[in-house]
């Protein structure tokens, strides 16, 4: 499996229906991982010409590189795309901008595209939706976007997939309801009940810090996300992968603190009703962390690397 980048291009005819059927017609011979905007942009080269819409599709492939520029052509060709003149108006233009960390040049492929770093309306879909994309040589894509600031593209409203955040319990909505309840739960308990358990007075120490530790956790994964904290487990588009500050040691620091500060009160009150919330609440937080990853998996190519440098997901060193 080998994880690609294509450039969706076009200019002539129903220009939005063609880049949204490159998108359906990629789906046959790949996995789509992520979808760019749509951007709008002034022809570049060739003759006068109208405006183009450009956007970029992130997939996963079993084919080796010919294999997909052959899948690329016949979709181009599905289009009606004649190739008359080059660099010419065209209802359909796929390239083929990174495949993997491979680099190719023969006579009918090259890969990285030559032309990649010349591009913003390639630069900027690409880096919106893989911020970490890096060329064969290690260097960030990102980086390219520095030296082409002068060229003018402009986002649209157009969009070539469905928009993921509709509706209440598609946004996940009722994970926020259900994280009102628990944390409901947890005040109550730990008002409500206290001494039940035959521990001896140490464990009341140990629960003070426990909960500090959580209270920490939770207020620097806070502080880090600032403005990027939302009440639903979505991701926000174009937000920056995490790996900075507490993001380092654990993917989810501000459920894991909660959790933590649940079991440190249940520790210094010696309250069993506690203990029990707070171990739901862990299997509770576990379960949406795990919703919100697979958005993230959708949304933002970068994130499986993230994942595997990062291990632990609610407590740094233990879970
Ligand atoms: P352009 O995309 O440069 O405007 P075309 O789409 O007409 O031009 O492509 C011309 C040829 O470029 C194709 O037949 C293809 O074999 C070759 N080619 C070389 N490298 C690539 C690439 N990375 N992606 C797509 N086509 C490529
Ligand atoms: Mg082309």
């Amino acid at each position: 499996m080998t994880r690609a980048a294509v450039a969706l291009g076009s200019n002539l005819g129903d220009r939005i229906r063609h880049l949204c059927r490159a998108v359906e017609g990629l789906k046959a011979s790949a996995t789509v991982v992520a979808v760019s905007s749509v951007y709008e942009t002034a022809p570049v080269g060739g003759p006068e010409q109208g405006p183009y819409l450009n956007a970029v599709v992130v997939i996963d492939t079993d084919l080796d590189a010919h294999g997909l520029l052959e899948a690329l052509h016949v979709i181009e060709q599905e289009a009606g795309r004649e190739r008359t003149v080059r660099w010419g108006p065209r209802t359909l233009d796929l390239d083929l901008i990174l495949f993997g960390d491979q680099v190719i040049d023969d006579d009918t492929l090259t890969v990285p595209h030559p032309r990649l770093a010349e591009r913003r309306f390639v630069l900027e879909p690409l880096t919106e939706v893989w911020p970490d994309a890096k060329l064969p040589d290690g260097a960030a894509v990102a980086e390219l976007l520095d030296d082409v600031q002068d060229q003018q593209v402009h986002r649209t409203h157009h969009r070539l997939r469905p928009k993921p955040r509709d509706g209440f319990a598609a946004r996940g909505g009722w994970w926020v309801v259900i994280q009102g309840v628990v944390l409901a739960a947890a005040t109550w308990a730990v008002v409500a009940d206290g001494g039940s358990l035959p521990w001896p007075g140490w464990v009341s120490s140990l629960g003070v810090a426990v909960f500090a530790g959580g209270a920490v956790q939770s207020l620097l994964g806070l502080q880090h996300l600032g403005a990027n904290l939302t009440p639903y487990p979505e991701p926000l588009s174009g937000a920056r992968l995490v790996a900075l500050g507490v993001y380092r040691w654990v993917r989810h620091p501000i459920y894991g603190g909660i959790v933590m500060m649940i079991l440190g009160a249940a520790l210094f009150r010696l309250s069993a009703w506690t203990l029990l919330v707070g171990l739901a609440a862990g299997v509770f937080f576990w379960m949406k962390a795990r919703f919100e990853e697979r958005r993230l998996m959708e949304h933002y190519p970068g994130y499986a690397a993230y994942r595997s440098q990062v291990r632990r997901r609610l407590i740094p060193w233990i879970v």
